[in-house]
């Protein structure tokens, strides 16, 4: 699209842990509202980059533009304030917590009081899980405690939400739950999303366009079904 649509714009990042390139100078870019997802095989520096993007892992060369400013040195909490958010592929729900008590967590540092009281119920209800406020995490299937934090990090009220594995060990139907949820909160919301995700169907279901991650490179981009018909992809997913 157009630049001043650009939401996220990387150049050159790279990310180096001891010698080891894990991300070799990309150049990555997602436009306001739009739903992206990203795929390769393990190993290929997927969660690395979005890692990057929220400040978990400093930059070893490169830069990170978010709406228009150079975001590259800002730390994690200051670039949760400027609209990025992210769920982790390590889960983070606190089984001994209520849903409740779980969708506040993340929202005490940035709001309190009405507006709190608000983004908590905003959370819950993005989540899907209304009518469950009082019960305990633990009580909820895998898909539920995933839909939980959608709807946590959604309550920061972001302008981009990059998603790890949401659907890993799903059963179709909770898949499809998560589908609807990510729909949902990018078209009501106009929140772009980035989502990392293996399964071809779900990333068909969901997703405008994808990039393909391969040894730390943007190996191709385009539209799903040209990526998924494509024989180098499939090459790389064979270990070639
Ligand atoms: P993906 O999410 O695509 O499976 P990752 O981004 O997790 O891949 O990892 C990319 C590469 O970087 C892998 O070879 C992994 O071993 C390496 N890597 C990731 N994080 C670290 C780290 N904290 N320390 C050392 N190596 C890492
Ligand atoms: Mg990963």
């Amino acid at each position: 699209g157009d630049r001043t649509d650009t939401l996220l714009q990387t150049e050159d990042l790279r990310k180096e842990f001891g010698g080891f390139t894990a991300t070799d100078e990309v150049d990555f870019s997602v436009a306001e509202g739009e739903l992206r997802c990203l795929i390769g095989p393990n190993g290929a520096g997927k969660s690395t980059l979005l890692n990057l993007v929220t400040g978990t892992y400093d930059a070893s060369g490169g830069s990170i533009y978010y709406d228009g400013h150079d975001v590259t040195d800002l730390d994690p909490h200051q670039r949760v304030r400027k609209g990025i958010s992210m769920k982790f592929q390590v889960p983070s729900v606190y089984g001994d917590l209520t849903v409740r008590e779980n969708a506040r967590l993340p929202i005490q540092r940035f709001a309190d009081g009405d507006e709190r009281r608000r983004r908590v119920d905003d959370a819950i209800e993005a989540a899907g899980l209304a009518g469950y406020e009082h019960v305990d995490a633990s009580q909820l299937s895998h898909g539920q405690q995933q839909q939980l934090e959608i709807g946590m990090a959604a309550a920061l009220e972001p302008d981009l939400l990059l998603l790890d594995e949401p659907v890993a060990g799903l059963d179709v139907a909770e898949r499809e739950a998560i589908a609807e949820r990510v729909t949902r909160l990018n078209e009501a919301e106009g929140i772009a999303f980035v989502v990392i995700e293996h399964d071809t169907e779900f990333v068909a279901n969901i997703a405008d366009e994808v990039t393909v991650l391969h040894n730390g490179e943007i190996f191709r981009e385009g539209p799903i079904e040209a990526i998924e018909s494509d024989p180098e992809v499939q090459r790389i997913y064979l270990g070639g």
